[in-house]
């Protein structure tokens, strides 16, 4: 059993309870405008290419058996042609050229985090699972699970929720705590910034929780997108009538913006800025005092 990884990141404080290894699998279904992750949602290995760091050697033109590498006005890049051999990764010795995501055994991973073991016992972390979106590798994902089961680690799934409900149920007795994003309660405007309607993401939460799966709400602050008092109230509302009462408020940043140039892709909220300290405390003051458990980033 193998699946595609793009990064594994130790010793993460903000992805689950105590000190955690996450392991991002590649591919989702949603293309949020201000995903700071974006070589996560194809589920193929990419090409990532980092112009400034190029120094125009022209060895990757030499090396590309495919003429997909390219060097324009001293720019480097990569034509249709390319089908993500690495070859050139390999020949660049400025580092401007690195592939994004590679496939791993089950057994690949399991021996990168079984290393991590004595951080788990000591501060009760273990392993969360994030991406991209986990459950759009639904096989690779389960084997996970089931190998941290037998090694006694704890695991949380960091989910958009958009996901096939057989296998979100089906999996729900191997995952301790799920780490369920909520972005948008409007369905026209989650379509807008998102690309994916939320009505099946509202109705898994609903089933996980009707599963008794444990479940703590992900609240990403976008500012201009869904920071709005209707917004804030609607998700209140949501978690009452689920029974939920843990909520964690992510704000937006701009870390990994760059991310876009090097894919190729254009960044749409370039002029969006951060949430202050101060904006990010009086919401949490609203989701405590609406009874909630907040925290900001997790
Ligand atoms: S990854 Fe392979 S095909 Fe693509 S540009 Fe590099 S050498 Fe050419
Ligand atoms: S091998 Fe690297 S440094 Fe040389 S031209 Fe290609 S991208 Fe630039």
């Amino acid at each position: 059993m193998d699946g595609t990884v793009f990064n594994i990141m130790h010793y993460a404080l903000h992805d689950g309870p105590g000190i955690r290894t996450v392991v991002f699998l590649k591919g989702c279904p949603l293309a949020c405008q201000w995903c700071h992750n974006p070589e996560s949602q194809d589920p193929r290995p990419q090409l990532m290419i980092m112009a400034e760091r190029c120094i125009g050697c022209g060895d990757c033109l030499a090396a590309c058996s495919t003429g997909a590498a390219v060097l324009v006005d001293g720019i480097p890049g990569a034509t249709d042609a390319c089908i993500v051999c690495g070859t050139c990764v390999n020949v660049c010795l400025a580092g401007a050229r690195t592939i994004a995501g590679r496939v791993m055994t089950v057994q690949q991973v399991m021996d990168e985090l079984v290393r991590d073991r004595i951080f788990f016992e000591e501060s009760g972390g273990g392993v969360t699972f994030s991406g991209g979106e986990p459950f759009a590798q639904p096989a690779f994902l389960k084997s996970l699970l089931d190998a941290c089961r037998a090694e006694g680690i704890t695991t949380a799934v960091e989910t958009c929720g958009m996901a096939d409900r057989s296998e979100l149920l089906n999996m729900a007795g191997k995952i301790d705590v799920f780490l369920y994003d909520v972005k948008l309660m409007d369905t026209p405007r989650h379509a807008e910034v998102t690309g994916v309607r939320n009505e099946t993401i509202l109705a898994n939460l609903a089933a996980l929780v009707q599963a008794h799966a444990h479940v703590v709400i992900r609240f990403p602050v976008i500012p201009a997108v869904n920071d709005n008092q209707d917004n804030i109230n609607l998700m209140i509302a949501m978690m009452r009538q689920l029974g939920l009462h843990e909520i964690d408020l992510l704000p937006y940043h701009r870390i990994g913006t760059d991310k876009y140039a090097r894919l190729g892709r254009p960044y749409r909220l370039a002029d969006l800025r951060p949430p202050s300290a101060e904006d990010m405390e009086k919401m949490r003051c609203i989701f405590t005092d609406a009874g909630m458990e907040a925290s900001i980033g997790g």
